[in-house]
C-alpha cells in the first residue's frame, strides 16, 4: 500500500546520507574515462552492489568510438619565482578535462589562448572539456588571471592519454517482471556538486530502496559518463534496450530550484503523465517542459532509432543557472532538503509506476450500497473522508477496465495515492476486482 508521509519521512533521512556522498565524491577528478571514475564507482559500490565495466578504447558504439583513456597526476603554472599560480592541487577544475600533457616554459602571451576565465563572474572558475579536441588548457578566475604579471610561466600538465578503457556501473534489480524501468545518471564531471554528483547520490538511495522490496518491475541503474557513456551502453544492449518500459535520467536534483520534469520524446508516454501528475501534486511551482534534443542523456536514449520512454527529473534548468559549469556548483550549492525532496519524488513516481493498472466493478449497475458494507464509517470522522469518499465513488464510476488508476486520478483531480487507496479498500470488499496486466514479455533476465 501506497504510504506517501513514510516516503516523505524516508526520504528526509536520506537526505543527509545523500548530502554526505555527495561530499564524499566531490573531491575525486572525474572526466569521461580514467581512475577518478573508477574511484566513483567503487565508492558507489560500497553502498550498492554495482557491477563495474570496462569498454576498451578504440570500440565502435554507433557513429563513435570509446576514446582513449585520460588520467591526471598534478597540473599547474608556475611563475618566475617558482610560485604556483595555478594550481591543480586545489581545484580539479583548473585544468580543462582531457588537456594533452605539456611541460614547457612560456610567456603571458603565449600561455594566454590557453587561458580560460569568465569575465562576468571574477571569483569563480569554469569547468570546460576538450574531449574530441587535442589540446590542453587552464581555468581560472577572471580575478586571477588579472593579477598575472608579463613573466616567463613553467606550464605542466602531468596527464596521460593512452589506450585503455571506459569505464561505468551497472546495477540489475530483478523484479517480478522482466519489464524494466531505467534509472541513469551521469558520473564524469569533476568537481561540481549538482551536476551531478545529485543525480549520483539520488540515484544510490533510490537504489537502496528498491532492494529492499522488489517490485512488478526489474530496475537498472547505470552511472555512466555523459554522452559516450550512454552511447556505448547503447550500442552495447540494444537487446536489452527492448525490455525499458519507463526511464528517468536524473540530472541536477540537489540545488534550491523547484523540481522540474523533461518529457520523453513520445511527449505521452504513461511515465512522462506519471511524472506530471506527481510534481503537480507536490508544489504548485514545479515546472513540465516538453523534450527537446539539448540536455543530459535522454538525447541517446530518446535517439529516434531508440525512442524510448525516458524522460528527466532535474531542478535549475540545465545550463541556465549561473552556477552551471563553474566553481559555484559547490557543495554550498546543494542542500540535504533538496536532494531529500527529489528522492521524494523519484519513489513517488517509481510507486505510481508499479501500483497503476485496471480495474473492473463488480458491482456496475448502480452504485453499491456503502453504508451496509460500513465504507462510510470507514473513513468518517478522518480529515480526509470527504476525499476518501469521493475516491471510491470515482473508482465505482470508472473501473470499467478501460481507465487505469491514473486515468481516475486525473479524471477526479485527486492524488494517485487516494484513488489507490480507495481501489485497495474496494477490492478487500469485493466491489472491484484487478485486472492482471498481460504485457509480460519473458523471463527475469539475470543481468
Ligand atoms: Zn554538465
Amino acid at each position: 500500500m501506497l504510504a506517501s508521509t513514510k516516503l516523505e519521512r524516508r526520504a528526509q533521512d536520506s537526505g543527509q546520507q545523500m548530502y554526505d556522498l555527495v561530499s564524499e565524491l566531490y573531491p575525486i577528478c572525474r572526466s569521461i574515462t580514467g581512475n577518478g571514475v573508477r574511484e566513483t564507482l567503487r565508492r558507489i559500490a560500497r553502498n550498492i552492489p554495482l557491477q563495474i565495466r570496462e569498454v576498451t578504447s578504440g570500440t565502435r558504439v554507433f557513429d563513435w568510438t570509446v576514446p582513449r583513456e585520460w588520467n591526471i597526476r598534478d597540473a599547474w603554472v608556475k611563475d618566475s619565482s617558482g610560485a604556483r599560480v595555478i594550481d591543480f592541487q586545489r581545484s580539479n577544475l583548473h585544468v580543462v578535462s582531457y588537456s594533452v600533457p605539456v611541460h614547457r616554459k612560456m610567456t603571458l602571451s603565449e600561455l594566454r589562448p590557453h587561458l580560460h576565465t569568465l569575465p562576468d563572474r571574477p571569483d569563480w572558475i569554469p569547468y570546460r572539456t576538450s574531449y574530441y579536441q587535442q589540446t590542453w588548457g587552464f581555468c581560472l578566475a577572471h580575478r586571477d588571471l588579472e593579477r598575472l604579471r608579463d613573466d616567463e610561466y613553467e606550464v605542466c600538465i602531468d596527464a596521460t592519454l593512452e589506450d585503455g578503457y571506459l569505464s561505468y556501473g551497472e546495477l540489475f534489480i530483478p523484479g517480478h517482471t522482466s519489464e524494466e524501468v531505467l534509472i541513469s545518471c551521469h558520473v564524469c564531471h569533476p568537481s561540481l556538486a549538482n551536476d551531478n554528483l545529485s543525480g549520483v547520490a539520488v540515484a544510490v538511495a533510490l537504489a537502496q530502496a528498491l532492494q529492499e522490496t522488489p517490485g512488478r518491475y526489474s530496475y537498472r541503474f547505470l552511472f555512466i559518463p555523459g554522452t559516450i557513456g550512454a552511447i556505448t551502453w547503447l550500442a552495447l544492449n540494444e537487446r536489452l534496450a527492448n525490455r525499458i518500459r519507463h526511464g528517468l535520467v536524473l540530472a541536477g536534483l540537489g540545488d534550491g530550484a523547484p523540481l522540474s520534469y523533461k518529457k520523453s520524446r513520445r511527449g505521452d508516454a504513461e511515465i512522462d503523465r506519471v511524472a506530471q501528475h506527481v510534481l503537480r501534486h507536490i508544489s504548485e511551482s514545479t515546472v513540465i517542459k516538453d523534450f527537446s534534443p539539448y540536455g543530459y542523456d535522454e538525447r541517446q536514449f530518446c535517439s529516434p532509432g531508440f525512442n524510448l520512454p525516458v524522460g528527466r527529473l532535474s531542478r535549475a534548468p540545465h545550463g541556465e543557472f549561473p552556477e552551471y559549469h563553474t566553481s559555484a556548483d559547490n557543495l554550498d550549492f546543494v542542500s540535504a532538503a533538496s536532494l531529500a525532496e527529489s528522492l521524494f519524488a523519484c519513489r513517488q513516481i517509481l510507486e505510481v509506476l508499479e501500483e497503476n493498472g485496471y480495474y473492473i466493478s463488480l458491482n456496475p449497475n448502480c452504485e453499491p450500497q456503502l453504508g451496509k458494507r460500513g465504507l462510510y464509517t470507514a473513513i468518517g470522522g478522518s480529515v480526509d473522508s470527504g476525499k476518501c469518499e469521493m475516491a471510491m465513488l470515482w473508482m465505482l464510476n470508472l473501473a470499467d477496465g478501460r481507465h487505469s488508476l491514473l486515468d481516475i486520478a486525473e479524471r477526479s483531480g485527486l492524488r494517485f495515492q487516494s484513488i489507490f487507496e480507495a481501489a485497495s479498500l474496494l477490492v478487500s470488499h469485493g466491489l472491484l476486482q484487478k485486472e492482471l496486466p498481460s504485457n509480460d514479455i519473458g523471463p527475469v533476465p539475470q543481468v
